[in-house]
């Protein structure tokens, strides 16, 4: 689930609101030419977010794919067309997955195949996907259900949930191998460099592009210029504390020049990366204030409480799953510079309330941990 946030939603700081230069290309295999070399096209999607952009980067004998677009036949037919129709006759010679969600690396292992060309990746996105290859198991193992009955979710609530995404009809299968990509790294294609420049958060260790000397920044989900991307704990790892790790990338992302035309997974191109960088901070710190608010207001309050509260409109078992995963970032944040604190009570859920003044509102009930 992903939010919108207005754009020029910055006016209310100096400064110009972010900039569209170009129209983007529609999601039937046409393509738009970003800068010498860089293709944007565009693959549909069934979903409220109706489409992914995938760029083309273009080497000496042959091109690079950024991203892939959904495991579906559509995509595969986009993808042959716009390798019959738009690469001036040069092969697609590797494929870079940004990160392992599978509206990016859906058709990671059908490229592999298709074109025989190596996958690129970092280790954290690589292995997560192959984790996420196979359908979760029924029953779920005790250790996974732990995870979610201890944030409130009732038991029928978890089976649901995660029926719903039994029968999810894109699971993206991993390819075999991969070629990894780590922080720093530089991939040369035709007379561009593109240094790798990692974020946390989203995902594990999503990759950026960044052609510094052209000032073009290949984004994946790390800026997306109306929506901020989803911030999750999951139950793989329970204790993360996720949106930290989003924060200090953004710091990061900051330090990357001011102009720079931005080519992200969703939505237009656009430049105003500080604008945005400020508005997506922004929004994580307007999520903060309101789960502050509804803490103060419930006492003490599950996960899901609070996630009800904090998303009131849900379109099903993802939204849910996600809901909850984004409720559980901001109260892991809010823990660890304790402001919140958690207690495993005797039902075996975790309750959250707030800290005032040094001191919990009222005696917990249960054991602190
Ligand atoms: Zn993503």
């Amino acid at each position: 689930m992903s939010e919108r946030t207005p754009a020029g939603q910055g006016a209310r700081h100096k400064g110009a609101p972010l900039v569209y230069p170009l129209t983007p290309p529609t999601a039937d295999g046409a393509v738009v030419e970003v800068a010498p070399g860089v293709l944007w096209a565009r693959m549909p999607m069934p979903m409220a977010l109706d489409h992914i952009n995938v760029y083309l980067l273009r080497g000496e004998r042959g091109w690079t794919v950024v991203d892939t677009g959904l495991n579906a036949g559509t995509t595969r037919e986009l993808w042959e067309h716009i390798a019959a129709k738009h690469l001036d006759g040069l092969p697609i010679e590797a494929l870079v997955c940004t990160h392992w969600h599978y509206d990016h690396a859906g058709l990671a292992r059908w490229f592999a195949e298709r074109f025989g060309v190596p996958v690129y990746m970092t280790l954290g996105e690589y292995y997560t996907m192959r984790a996420y290859a196979e359908p979760a198991p029924d029953p779920l193992p005790a250790a996974r259900q732990d995870f979610y009955l201890r944030a409130g979710l009732p038991a029928e609530g978890v089976q649901r949930l995660f029926d719903g995404m039994r029968r999810d009809p894109f699971m993206a299968p991993a390819p075999p191998s991969f070629r990894r990509l780590r922080d720093g790294d530089e991939l040369a294609i035709g007379s561009r460099r593109w240094r790798v420049v990692i974020g946390e958060g989203h995902s594990p260790e999503h990759a950026c592009l960044y052609d510094p000397k052209a000032q073009l920044l290949l984004a994946g989900d790390q800026l997306l210029p109306r929506i901020s991307s989803n911030v999750l704990v999951t139950d793989i790892e329970p204790e993360a504390n996720p949106l930290s790790l989003w924060l200090d990338s953004l710091t990061r992302l900051e330090q990357l020049a001011p102009n720079t035309l931005i080519l992200p997974s969703h939505q237009e191109v656009f430049e105003g990366l500080h604008l945005r960088t400020r508005e997506l901070g922004e929004h994580h710190h307007r999520k903060l204030d309101q789960l502050r608010d509804h803490l103060h207001e419930l006492g003490r309050a599950t996960a899901f409480e609070a996630m009800q509260k904090l998303f009131p409109r849900r379109r099903g078992a993802v939204d849910d799953m996600l809901a909850l995963g984004e409720t559980m970032a901001h109260l892991a944040w809010l823990k660890q510079v304790g402001e919140v604190l958690r207690t495993l009570d005797a039902d075996g859920v975790h309750r959250f309330e707030m800290v005032v003044d040094g001191a919990v509102r009222q005696p917990a009930a249960g054991n602190v941990r």
